[in-house]
């Protein structure tokens, strides 16, 4: 199990390091979530996820099977439930500990920030991943 929490501490999950996919996504939603060029996630069948403290103060956008989780307190973006609320994304900027997997390519590519730019070798997609 690897451990997350938010930035003030207030939230912590516990995930399994069985992700089935790990990603950085330029779309605009990711952008303004995460305030950052990309947000780089992993995803996972939600019952691989517990929240371990403060599960009484979530904040979340959207609802509760199709929706951002966040901090209430810091506003941590910690994942998103998704695929009809079967799956979520994790943001792997607040694991704490270290997963196996690594972000295998970018998608929404099309979407990206004009000022960053990608100096990777990882395969680039226009949409989700597939869509060229
Ligand atoms: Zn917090
Ligand atoms: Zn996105």
């Amino acid at each position: 199990m690897l451990a997350g929490k938010c930035l003030c501490g207030t939230v912590h999950y516990a995930v399994a390091d069985e992700f089935a996919y790990a990603l950085n996504c330029h779309c605009s939603d990711c952008r303004r979530a995460t305030g950052s060029a990309f947000k780089p996630f992993a995803g996972i069948a939600r019952g691989k996820l517990a929240i371990t403290q403060g599960e009484d103060r979530l904040l979340v956008y959207g609802t509760p099977d199709a929706g951002d989780i966040h901090c209430g307190q810091c506003g941590s973006l910690l994942w998103s439930v998704v695929r009809d609320g079967q799956f979520v994304h994790v943001t792997l900027g607040t694991l704490v500990d270290a997963p196996a997997i690594r972000p295998s390519a970018h998608i929404f590519v099309g979407s990206k920030a004009p000022w960053f730019t990608i100096l990777d070798d990882l395969p680039q997609y226009q949409g989700h991943a597939g869509e060229g």
